[in-house]
């Protein structure tokens, strides 16, 4: 086509380009499509879709779905992050590609956060954004290499968007991955990178490799880019975020400055690679604008609000509807850090009109012409983010206040990176806003890795982490006969190998390892106690407390504990249940965060932004026990792992991410299905009953529930009813009378205490007379009573204390009382004695000889103490300090 290599004059790459003048490749050139598009259509983000779409459906490619956000199926990702993550796939310790069609592609919204502070500011950072991957394996029916995949892109830019052939370069690049490597050419018009088409041929290192069996194309390219270039418009923004940007202006009042501001932000785009940052390059603009930096700023600073709003709402739309909630844990806390940036920045610029869950209607409106499903999540996504709005006000307060007390202490420049560590997770406050509000320097380099390394250190954890045991190599995988039969009780099987006299290996066994929260069997192996149950690789290893009698080679029988195998087996199939029937009373956010099926309880941690309420907990329990009593088939299935995806959604990855090519799947009659290498009943029935006992909110994002099921709960409830029928008795009541008849033992001790005060108002008189008449009359003029009481209590000497320095006010009235394991101190001292001897001190005095502490005013004092041994040396103290 005319098209010739050239070696860049400034960086030495090769590119290819139809202009005989071109010396250098475009990464040394900005922007020069702004206000002037290289393109004969004008499209906006659905269009640039909907052509791409066109182009390569015409051209033999299946159109696949946008996977979600939260990419489940990685275990090292939280998010989405390219389009050819879609595919790839752990088998054991190696990444693979699996393709659902063969050619695809898909629009995929991919969120990244490692460049926040660009995005809104330079006019093309995103923290999300949907990369249009046209996927392809070479080597499989219907795909293709090189020539074609350069023949398909250069034809999309020319014929789908209209970019005229002398525009495109394109930019020879390498690309090296995890593991695997391939040539790249790079696509560009005016200065923009619109694509990237990577080919994936060699699997190893750069000094070992090899030509991989199945190689991959991988070509993403940004769907901003696409709609920019056709419009021209000084940012991406402008045209990528539908109606939203001009409702934005629109509610906010924001003065329009069109001509300043593309010259700004053309400039900006420009800028900003060679600038220090955005901050530099605005400087330097202002000097060639010949404006003052400060009125550009002022210009500017609105829309770049705007701007920034408007990507992170987005965001937050595609992460909530695919089941994420912002936290302070893993991604959940990049979500709550967008989220609070945009209500700051709300605040700041005083748009209190203006909520984010309007924003995110706007957003849905627009996209679910290209993601219907956004659709689905929209009250979802107005929930969360509303809830989340009311909670940052909440604690901007409570920030505010603490701020206020750390300025006005002398901490300053004194809090280390364990107290800001320890404000954070406990108040929400991040060194950021410390360093806004003066109250420390800048933000220690190391505050956010501990963070993150506190946050992972959790993760993967529930398994114990014993050292593996030797010699097991050479054995072959264990026949795991509880998979075959899951109602086998009893077998025979031969001892492969023992070690260290504990660790027994056969060649079959029914014995379920621990795994999965679900606890180990146990039972006898030829008359050896089993005590625990793990895996090793294909090998399951049996723990008994002897193998003393057991011998390698040797046949023997072995029964598991069968009534154990029942209960741990109901409270994993009722942990399924209690997943989906969380999610169906809460929301869609409701995942498993992690489970734990024991003989006599099971417990569910779901992902949930709140505490549950008691009506909560009671429909969840209630949708549970209906599933239950409908008896719905369990049904357990091997698939392989791509069909499962597609046939029932990556919700079935609840207990995490599957290393392996084939799944099993646990499927309750389609309302639960999970992938899960677990024991369960075979209908809903078996469990019989399940109750939720507690529910409490452990940590920022996470609930847990506990519960009991089958016959331990009957056996939950007939201990809560004995509980009840004893209280019943003590209160000589029923239970069905228990409520009346407790309300009556309350209102009787009211009762009670009021007469008693009463009474005591009557005998406080004469008992201060006689206090008076025995006090000892010192030399100070102070006269002393002091008494050790182990059976009246405070309402008894506050009332008489009180009364007896009415009467003498020279008395200084000092009563220990016998409290529980301590004692409890009350002092009083009259007016006279107040000259001499003040009751607070004394009350602090006596009670730090009692190994305590107290305090108090000239009048009254009290305090407390423990020991009981000291209570003679105590008043004598006390008596030497009013001598
Ligand atoms: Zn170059
Ligand atoms: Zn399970």
């Amino acid at each position: 086509m005319g098209f010739a290599r050239r070696k860049c004059g400034k960086c030495e790459k090769f590119f290819w380009t139809l202009d005989q003048g071109r010396k250098f490749c475009p990464d040394h050139e900005g922007y020069g499509f702004i206000g002037n598009p290289p393109t004969s259509k004008r499209l906006d983000y659905i269009g640039a879709w909907k052509e791409t779409e066109k182009f390569f459906q015409a051209n033999g490619h299946t159109i696949v779905r946008r996977y979600p956000v939260v990419c489940r199926w990685r275990e090292d990702l939280y998010f989405t992050i390219a389009s050819i993550v879609d595919f790839q796939r752990a088998v054991g310790n190696k990444i693979v590609f699996e393709l659902p069609e063969n050619p695809l592609l898909v629009p995929q919204m991919c969120l990244r956060f490692n460049d926040i502070e660009n995005v809104g500011l330079s006019g093309r950072h995103y923290t999300g954004f949907c990369m249009i991957g046209q996927t392809c394996n070479a080597d499989m029916q219907g795909g293709y290499w090189k020539d074609r995949c350069i023949e398909l892109d250069y034809g999309m830019l020319t014929q789908g968007l209209g970019i005229k052939p002398e525009e495109i370069t394109f930019v020879e690049d390498v690309w090296m991955g995890a593991g695997a490597f391939g040539c790249s050419l790079e696509f560009f018009a005016r200065g923009l990178e619109l694509g990237n088409a990577v080919f994936t041929e060699f699997e190893g290192s750069e000094n070992d490799y090899r030509i991989m069996p199945n190689k991959i194309i991988d070509m993403g390219a940004g769907l901003e880019r696409f709609s920019w270039i056709t419009m021209g418009t000084p940012t991406s923004y402008d045209c990528c975020f539908g109606p939203v940007i001009e409702k934005m202006i629109e509610t906010t009042g924001t003065q329009k400055n069109e001509d300043i501001l593309s010259k700004y932000f053309e400039a900006v785009s420009s800028k900003l690679e060679n600038a220090e940052g955005i901050r530099g390059a605005r400087s330097i603009i202002a000097r060639e604008m010949q404006i003052k930096e400060e009125k550009l700023t002022e210009m500017v600073a609105p829309y770049e609000a705007i701007y920034t709003i408007a990507d992170h709402v987005r965001t937050l739309v595609f992460a909530i509807s695919d089941g994420a909630l912002p936290s302070n844990v893993g991604g959940g806390y990049n979500l709550r850090v967008i989220l609070r940036r945009a209500l700051s920045i709300l605040e700041r610029l005083g748009w209190k009109g203006m909520r984010v869950a309007d924003i995110a209607d706007v957003h849905i409106d627009y996209l679910r012409q290209m993601y219907p499903e956004l659709e689905e999540h929209r009250e979802d996504v107005r929930t969360i983010l509303d809830l989340e709005a009311s909670r940052y006000i909440g604690s901007r307060e409570r920030m505010n206040s603490i701020v206020m007390s750390l300025k006005g202490g002398k901490t300053q420049a004194e809090l280390s990176v364990d107290d800001l560590i320890r404000m954070y997770e406990s108040d929400g406050i991040t060194p950021d806003f410390l360093v806004e509000q003066q109250v420390i320097q800048g933000v220690p380099s190391t505050f956010y890795t501990r963070l993150a390394d506190l946050h992972n250190a959790g993760q993967g954890a529930g398994t114990p982490s014993n050292k593996p045991i030797p010699g097991l190599e050479e054995l072959p995988p264990t026949r795991l006969l509880y998979y075959e039969d899951e109602s086998i009780r009893e077998f025979d099987a031969k001892i492969l190998k023992i070690v260290d006299n504990k660790f027994v290996v056969l060649d079959q066994t029914a014995f379920y390892p621990r795994g999965g929260g679900q606890e180990p069997d146990t039972g006898e192996i030829g008359g050896a106690n089993v005590l625990e149950v793990t895996k090793q690789a294909d090998i399951v290893l049996h723990i008994v407390e002897s193998a003393a009698r057991l011998a390698e080679g040797q046949f023997l029988h072995a029964s598991l504990n069968g009534r154990r195998r029942d209960l741990v087996t109901k409270h994993h199939t009722a942990t399924h249940i209690i997943n989906s029937s969380s999610r169906n009373t809460l929301g869609s956010w409701v995942w498993q965060n992690s489970a734990f099926k024991e003989e006599t309880y099971g417990r569910l941690d779901i992902t949930h932004h709140s505490a549950l309420s008691k009506e909560e907990v009671q429909r969840i329990e209630q949708k549970a026990n209906s599933v239950i009593r409908q008896n719905v088939p369990v049904v357990t299935k091997t698939y392989d792992r791509g069909d499962a995806e597609q046939e029932f959604s990556f919700r079935i990855y609840q207990g995490g991410v599957v290393p392996t090519s084939n799944v099993r799947i646990v499927n309750i009659d389609n309302w639960d299905v999970e992938a899960c290498g677990g024991t369960h009943v075979k209908s809903t029935g078996q469990i019989g009953l399940v109750k939720i006992v507690k529910s409490e909110r452990i940590q920022d994002g996470v609930v847990r529930l506990e519960f009991v099921a089958g016959e331990a709960a009957i056996n939950y409830m007939q201990q809560q009813e004995s509980q009840l029928a004893s209280i019943a008795q003590s209160l000589g009541s029923s239970k069905e009378k228990i409520l009346e008849s407790f309300s009556k033992a309350m209102d009787d001790a009211e009762a009670a205490k009021r007469k008693l005060r009463t009474m005591l108002r009557v005998v406080a008189e004469p008992m201060a007379k006689n206090v008076a008449e025995k006090s000892k009359k010192l030399a100070s003029g102070v006269h002393l009573y002091s008494t050790y009481d182990e059976e009246l209590d405070d309402d008894y000497h506050i009332a008489v204390g009180e009364k007896a320095i009415e009467l003498d006010p020279a008395l200084l009235y000092i009563a220990l009382l016998s409290k529980g394991q301590g004692i409890r101190v009350i002092v009083f001292a009259g007016a006279h004695a107040r000259k001499k001897i003040k009751a607070g001190l004394i009350a602090r005095q006596v009670s730090g000889a009692l190994a305590g502490s107290g305090g108090g005013d000239d009048r009254f004092g009290q305090g407390g103490g423990k020991s009981k041994d000291r209570i003679k040396e105590a008043l004598l103290l006390a008596e030497e300090a009013a001598k």
